[in-house]
């Protein structure tokens, strides 16, 4: 098929010292080759550990995760070798993500250590190929990450991840760590290869800008679930789940035109516990449009009435357009 699939059904749990907890829960998603999807939500949403289980990073009790037709949470040793050949990761901390004490060539080289690919001067050739493609000189192969600034030190992290031409990179928050300034030069550094290489991001951030320039997809999470997912433009334009708006109004405070224009959705309450979601849907304690049908009742991940297929709501009463939530419900302070 064309299509890689990603679909992750209901039950992603992992354990905390505080019982046993539903970090992800009710994902079903799909990357398709050579697109980017965007995954945004506060923190705490369970981004980082869908990252970590699309990787293998992070083990799936229940559900699947299919890459290719094969289902990730079933492959013997051997089958999940040559799967993290194919699925790399870039994480968000290009300080953390890097021992000290290593040369940067060794570091890059690593992939092809642990695959037992190319070595000696095969190698160091091909590890200086990987940092002229992202953009580091390759004379710098034996400086340490010290000697990099932080901008450069991404780039060795994308270089490493694309050392074994995967053909799926999860990028977790891969430039929150930055600069503003540096911010810029590394998304386009991931735009431009994925160009050139064809590549697949499933691309993790809360900044709902970043998402919206790279990604052709977003789905937006909260509490380990996912409660919106269309076409970038669509969603960015169109949203229906109160919580993508309510996000949106608040990032929109950026852009004084804007801010004028449109006004603001100011979510009331503290962000539940994921270890003791709401009942129903999980967003109705702080949710504008919440009725008694929204606490018995968890609304399913589907399409809504009026829009394409790929654009799915878990919301019984999504937002209508030209709706305004902060006229319209007194839950909402300013
Ligand atoms: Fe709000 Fe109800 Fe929709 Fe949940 S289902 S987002 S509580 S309106
Ligand atoms: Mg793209």
């Amino acid at each position: 098929a064309v299509y890689k699939h990603f679909p992750i059904k209901q039950g992603i749990v992992f354990k905390k010292e505080i019982g046993r907890v539903h970090a992800v829960d009710g994902v079903d998603l799909e990357v398709r080759r050579g697109e980017t999807l965007g995954i945004v939500g506060e923190s705490g949403c369970g981004k980082s550990t869908l990252a970590r289980c699309i990787t293998g990073l992070h083990q799936v009790t229940a559900g699947r995760i299919l890459f290719e037709g094969d289902d990730i949470t079933r492959l013997g040793k051997a089958g999940l070798k040559a799967f993290r050949r194919d699925v790399q990761m870039i994480f968000q901390d290009p300080y953390g993500s890097l021992n000290p004490r290593r040369r940067v060539g060794s570091i890059i080289g690593d992939p092809f250590a642990v695959h037992s690919i190319a070595g000696g001067a095969e190698r160091k050739r091909r590890v200086q190929e990987l940092m002229e493609l992202v953009g580091l000189n390759p004379e710098h192969y034996n400086r340490f990450p010290a000697e990099f600034s932080g901008g450069q030190r991404q780039r060795i992290g994308v270089a490493r991840a694309l050392a074994l031409k995967p053909k799926l990179i999860v990028c977790d928050e891969p430039v929150s760590a930055l600069d503003v300034s540096i911010q810029a030069q590394v998304i386009n550094l991931l735009k431009d290869l994925q160009d050139e290489l064809g590549l697949t991001y499933v691309f993790i951030a809360h900044d709902l800008s970043v998402v919206r320039y790279v990604s052709d997809r977003v789905a937006v999470m909260y509490l380990g679930k996912v409660g919106e997912a269309a076409e970038a433009e669509t969603l960015y334009v169109r949203p229906r789940h109160p919580y993508t708006a309510a996000l949106l109004s608040a990032a929109s405070i950026a852009d004084p035109d804007e801010a004028e224009r449109a006004e603001r959705i100011v979510l009331t309450g503290d962000v539940p516990s994921p270890i003791d979601p709401p009942s129903g849907c999980r967003f109705h304690p702080r949710c504008p449009k919440a009725a008694d049908r929204c606490i018995r009742e968890d609304p399913p991940l589907v399409p809504r009435e009026g829009d394409p297929p790929d654009h799915v709501t878990a919301c019984h009463f999504p937002v209508e357009p030209g709706e305004r939530l902060a006229h319209k419900h007194a839950a909402i302070a300013q």
